[in-house]
């Protein structure tokens, strides 16, 4: 990239001021590490797989033995292309490793190997609603590189150990440009990204294990100044912990700027215990990691076919489906973006509506009385007791008029609680149907009309409304099976 850094001032300007914390307006940037689900490492053949013996899965390359050299993994690169066709990147045709040059005991070669000036992934973008505004966080960047080992500490024997069976798996670290202007926004945004990358399958997403971690960077500002300086608080590994620290971030900023002092750019941790954040160290600038191109490795090229071969494998993307949503069933964007949360969920939508359900129905259960259900005993739609075509089938029965609402909720009830499985038969056996049968329904309108002479009266006289009260009445006395519409058409026949 020609000028990562010294831009950001320029492009911040007209952008959206975002909601102010004590007067300050807050400015977030992520960069993020994503692990490639690759089933070998970056540069090696050693396996990836999590939780294994220390250091079974080092080879002599992930050891930095000497006479070894790196040889690019191709399902890593295919990864990269992936998201960079996900989120609207260029995919740069030749892009170059190099070398970050830093000390560290879990870092046996001296340096670790990433791409810096040209990444692979170039530019980009995040969207993702906030309650029911859109939000859009451009991307920087997305590069390749090998995450290092591990320091075990073993406070039992007072000592520490090295684990390298993490060194040289593949990461794909996704740069944001400081778009972020609230702690909700940053959130958002990372649980967007972590649904993208697990979407089309370059990463598992497993947060304990560390498979996508997040480092936010967070600077405070008055409203109309320049960019304050940031502080990087890093690895973040769960959404609440992430929103903790960002909140308790903004505040400890504020509260020096407040006392007179001057933010110092450093990299911090956060600590769930005390849910605060402390300094790791002082930040180091680019230039302290000397960065040069890697002579192990020849420049990544990429060419258009294989962007075209990796296209045809992917799946259809939750923005793709959302725009099909709102053009062939002119839903609306919101509703679009919940039901694609996750694949599982989208697909559930498109079976129910395959089977025949009225989309715009189909969307109001799945993302109202479902999505309630489901929060509410914390499972998945996979999980879901109503299949989509038992939903299509009670979705059918409203739309064709023989279910009012509150007896279609006692259907998905009887479906959801295994009571029944079959929409008709449970409108049987609970006697659900409306009552059209006039016969039926004549008796109580007369009986109606009897009792209530005063609304009678009323209605007569030219008070329209008193005739809300009849038909409230007519409807309690058919125990809700009467068809308000219809009700209110015979009572105006009979009354007139
Ligand atoms: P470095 O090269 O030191 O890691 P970058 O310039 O690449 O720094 O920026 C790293 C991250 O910090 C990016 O996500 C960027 O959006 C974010 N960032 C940069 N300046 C600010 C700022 N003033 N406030 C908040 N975030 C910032
Ligand atoms: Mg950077």
């Amino acid at each position: 990239m020609s000028e990562p850094v010294n831009t950001f001032e320029a492009q911040q300007q007209g952008r959206p001021t975002g909601p102010l914390v004590r007067g300050y307006e807050v400015i977030i940037g992520f960069e993020t590490h994503a692990q490639l689900s690759t089933a070998s490492k970056i540069f090696s053949r050693a396996s990836t797989a999590f939780g294994a013996e220390p250091n079974t899965q080092a080879s002599a390359v992930d050891l930095a033995l000497p006479g070894t050299l790196p040889v690019m993994n191709k399902g890593a690169v295919e990864r990269a292309i992936k998201l960079g066709l996900a989120l609207g990147s260029h995919i740069a045709p030749r892009s170059v490793f190099a070398r970050k040059n830093y000390f560290y005991p879990d870092l046996p070669k001296g340096y670790q190997i990433s791409q810096y000036e040209i990444p692979v992934v170039q530019g980009g973008s995040v969207s993702f609603f906030l309650g029911e505004e859109k939000k859009t966080v451009r991307l920087v960047r997305a590069h390749l590189e090998e995450d290092a080992g591990k320091s075990l500490h073993e406070d039992f024997v007072g000592q520490s150990g090295i684990d390298l069976n993490r060194a040289g798996t593949p990461l794909l670290e996704i740069v944001t440009e400081p778009d972020m202007r609230s702690t909700a926004e940053a959130v958002a945004y990372a649980r967007e990204l972590h649904k993208i990358v697990t979407w089309i399958g370059i990463c598992d997403g497993n947060m304990q294990e560390g498979s996508f971690r997040c480092d936010a960077n967070v600077s405070v500002r008055r409203p109309g100044e320049k960019l304050g300086t940031r502080r990087e608080i890093k690895n973040l590994n769960s959404f609440k912990f992430m929103q903790q620290a960002i909140d308790y971030e903004i505040n400890s900023q504020i509260n020096e700027l407040e006392d007179g002092r001057k933010i110092e750019q450093a990299t911090v941790l956060f600590d769930p215990d005390t849910g605060e954040t402390r300094t790791m160290r002082t930040k180091e600038d680019a230039a302290d990691y000397r960065y040069f191109p890697d002579p192990d490795l020849p420049p990544l090229a990429i060419e258009p076919e294989w962007i075209e071969r990796v296209r045809a494998t992917m799946p259809e993307l939750p923005r793709a489906m959302a725009e099909r949503y709102v053009r062939d069933h002119g839903m609306s964007e919101y509703d679009a973006a919940q039901l694609t949360q996750g694949p599982a969920l989208a697909r559930y939508f498109d079976d129910a509506v395959k089977a025949g359900a009225t989309p715009k129905l189909a969307s109001n259960w799945i993302t109202g009385e479902m999505a309630r259900r489901l929060n509410a005993q914390e499972i998945g739609i996979e999980a879901a007791p109503v299949a989509a075509q038992q939903l299509a089938q009670l979705v059918k029965r409203i739309a064709d008029g023989t279910l009012p609402n509150n007896a279609a909720r006692q259907v998905f009830d009887a479906l959801w609680t295994g009571e029944g499985s079959d929409v008709d038969a449970i409108i049987e056996a609970k006697d659900l149907k409306p009552m059209s049968d006039t016969g039926a329904l004549d008796k109580i309108l007369d009986e109606v009309i009897a009792k209530n002479q005063k609304n009678v009266d009323e209605y007569r006289a030219g008070k329209e409304k008193a005739l809300n009260g009849l038909v409230g009445q007519v409807m309690k006395a058919s125990g809700g099976k009467a068809n308000p519409a219809q009700v209110t058409e015979l009572l105006k026949a009979k009354l007139a």
